[in-house]
């Protein structure tokens, strides 16, 4: 295989081995990544005619679509940089992201047309070319699995994408300098779990360089399908489904926006072999009626990552895939993966702590446990996780004191914590923002849920410190139940009462429905922080 540097070689590639394959597959509408790449071709020559320039950025306000992917290659195309936008934004978040990104392009679904076109109107932004794809384009007939079907808003100035390739077709963009390596190709957001979003800076070559991580881990090769269930605007999609599939090429199943029973629909339709996404989004699928081992028996390459996976939970949902949920840890700054459990074994659990392995690193990675000051702490000893490797971004856009602190020496610090054990294993213990003082003890949450997870009765929890006058901190928990499951607050108070000392037990259970997630499916503790249990 050639090794590319460069996203547009591996495009290329791609389309020149297996032009009449399926590239996206959106409900019953097909895209072969010759007619994906003529899309691109087209858009991007309609972008330099209105002005669009090398280092320019493209933002894409969109769910899982085929314009998602379209707008992508036509901003490498035409020597530009993409930046994804997540869909659930409101006017504040997209004007923030739109601001900070100084995007030139916005190319966005009907269905945030509302929003969209609020900050448009407003300063603060420099946008001037609006495109817009209605969620219904690229198909070829209605199908009721897409959502939503209300008339969505105007949006003043904008021009629809599917006229625009129209106008455009068969016009190849003017030719721009070849990228380099090193050059950004996309800036992508983190989830703003800890934090406000900062714009992690992707070079081509990271992106190339973890895609290729991805496909020879998964051992992919075509025609195998991807069925995208982490949303493309977020670092698991765009890497581990959209970047990925480009360079198997395999084609990439888009299911617009996750839902759980749409997605069994796609698996049992388009017999993927290989997903990655958060485990709650495994939890979800797993737990629909008459849902069982036959419905995924395509997928045998699973993967969970974003987010820490409860052991119960593991067991759980490997029961109704039937298939072990291998971990991959990794972060937006780190182009997704750095570690992974590797294809044929099981993660370990430590004895300790009760957490399970988030895997090895992959190759090239080098992962060490530091101290405050960045000093190796000795082995089996609690530290954060450093990261240096060809994924690892260069910094934060427009960020250098946010990029200095993060980035030391070119290494990233990642916030977590953690320890390696002595066959080389990684454990997380928590985000590093995320601890509790109880008592003057520290508190690590995860450990905490994972206990609470092991209750049969649990179907989802998060944990949180919230402020006490004797404690400083105190533990509380937000619990979601199973279907029909019934359990008290003192039950559940006493099952972790029972494991784990006194100072780690939560003093307070409320129940709910939902926990809080991001659209990759993580679990809001921050926004529980506000509400006591
Ligand atoms: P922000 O930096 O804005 O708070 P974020 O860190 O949540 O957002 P992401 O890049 O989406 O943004 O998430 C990376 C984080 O997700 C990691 O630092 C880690 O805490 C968590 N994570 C990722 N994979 C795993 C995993 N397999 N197990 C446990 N935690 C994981």
């Amino acid at each position: 295989d050639p090794e590319f540097d460069n996203l547009l070689a591996m495009v290329d590639d791609a389309v020149r081995r297996a032009p009449h394959q399926d590239a996206i597959r959106y409900f019953d509408g097909r895209m072969s990544l010759a007619e994906l790449d003529a899309a691109a071709d087209a858009l991007a020559a309609a972008l330099q005619q209105r002005g669009f320039a090398a280092g320019d950025r493209l933002a894409l306000f969109s769910q899982n679509h085929p314009a998602f992917v379209i707008g992508m290659l036509a901003a490498w195309k035409a020597g530009g940089v993409a930046v994804s936008v997540n869909p659930m934004y409101k006017q504040r978040e997209l004007r923030h992201l739109l601001q900070d990104s100084g995007a030139r392009v916005l190319l966005c679904l009907d269905e945030v047309h509302e929003v969209a076109a609020d900050v448009l109107a407003g300063a603060g932004h420099e946008v001037e070319i609006v495109i817009s794809s209605a969620g219904r384009d690229f198909q070829t007939r209605d199908d009721p699995r897409v959502l939503p079907d209300r008339d969505p808003a105007a949006l003043p100035g904008a021009v629809g994408l599917t006229d625009l390739l129209a106008r455009h077709a068969g016009q190849r963009p003017a030719p721009v300098r070849a990228a380099h390596p090193d050059d950004p190709a996309f800036l992508v957001y983190t989830s703003g779990t800890t934090g406000e979003p900062k714009g992690a800076c992707l070079s081509h070559a990271n992106l190339v360089f973890n895609a290729r991580s991805y496909r020879e881990w998964m051992e992919l090769s075509p025609p195998d399908a991807i069925l995208a269930i982490a949303p493309l605007f977020h670092i698991t999609g765009l890497v581990g489904h959209g970047v990925l599939s480009l360079l198997v090429p395999a084609p990439l199943v888009l299911g617009h926006r996750f839902n759980a029973e749409v997605m069994v629909d796609l698996i049992r339709e388009h017999r993927p072999v290989f997903t990655v996404g958060a485990i709650t989004a495994f939890t979800a699928m797993v737990g629909g009626p008459g849902v069982g081992p036959d419905d995924f028996a395509s997928l045998t390459k699973v993967y969970s990552g974003g987010a820490p996976i409860p052991p119960s939970v593991a067991d759980k949902v490997e029961s109704v895939l039937g298939a072990y949920v291998h971990n991959a840890y990794g972060l937006t700054e780190t182009s997704s993966i750095t570690h992974l459990v590797p294809p044929q074994r099981r993660a370990p659990v430590d004895p300790e702590s009760g957490a399970l392995s988030i895997g090895v690193p992959i190759a090239s990675v080098r992962a060490r446990i530091v101290d405050g000051a960045g000093d190796e702490v000795p082995l089996g000893e609690v530290g954060e996780l450093a990261i240096a490797g060809p994924q690892v971004a260069e910094g934060y856009w427009g960020r250098p004191d946010a990029t200095a602190a993060s980035f030391p020496g070119g290494e990233l610090r990642t916030g977590d914590v953690g320890f390696m054990d002595s066959d080389g294993w990684f454990y997380l213990v928590d985000r590093l923002k995320d601890v509790i003082i109880a008592s003057g003890y520290k508190v690590w949450p995860r450990e905490v849920e994972d206990v609470l997870y092991s209750h049969p009765a649990v179907r989802e929890a998060a944990v949180v410190g919230v402020p006490d006058e004797y404690r400083g901190e105190t533990v509380h928990a937000f619990v979601s139940l199973q279907p029909d499951a019934v359990v008290t607050e003192a039950a559940l108070v006493a099952h972790c009462r029972e494991r784990m000392a006194a100072y780690k037990y939560p003093r307070a259970i409320a129940f709910v429905d939902e926990l809080p997630k991001t659209a990759s499916g993580k679990i809001l503790r921050r926004e529980l922080r506000g509400g006591r249990a």
